[in-house]
């Protein structure tokens, strides 16, 4: 191991290709990691654009995560007539606008795969979690 760095330290500097194609790569590399995907159910962050799925609004898919809207001391609605008039919460930073001007959603390869059988993903955004309805609920605070 120590051999290798070694050679790996005597041949620097690398020889590197002309300038254009390194700013290329850079410039690629830099748009890849620089959109945050933020998950509507777990609120988990990626950068990759093959980690997760990015859908159109799915009020059926995202039914597990509708809570009663009574036991919330807060607004929680997200601008998204169909899910704020199901009380289904989400976060709202995972919601984007497609080109033709209708809300999209990025959801995570775990939550999906939980969402689309009807369960409940084992890991929620903490705003979420605490709402949820096998919870400690917020009647006390009342
Ligand atoms: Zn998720």
């Amino acid at each position: 191991m120590f051999h290798r760095l070694q050679v790996i330290e005597s041949e620097w500097p690398f020889i590197t290709t002309d300038g254009k194609t390194c700013y290329d790569d850079f410039y690629k590399k830099i748009q890849d990691v620089s959109v945050n995907r933020v998950c509507v159910s777990c609120s988990c962050i990626d950068h990759s654009r093959t980690a997760g799925t990015v859908l159109d609004i799915d009020v059926e898919l995202l039914r597990p995560l509708q809570i009663d809207s009574h036991e919330v001391p807060f607004l929680f609605s997200c601008g998204v007539e169909c899910l704020d008039s199901e009380s289904i919460m989400i976060d709202r930073l995972s919601l984007s606008l497609s080109p033709e001007t209708s809300h999209r959603m990025y959801l995570c390869v775990s939550c999906h795969k939980h969402l689309c059988t009807g369960q409940l993903p084992p890991k929620l955004s903490p705003i979420i979690a605490g709402s949820a309805v096998n919870l400690p609920t917020f009647s006390h605070w009342s």
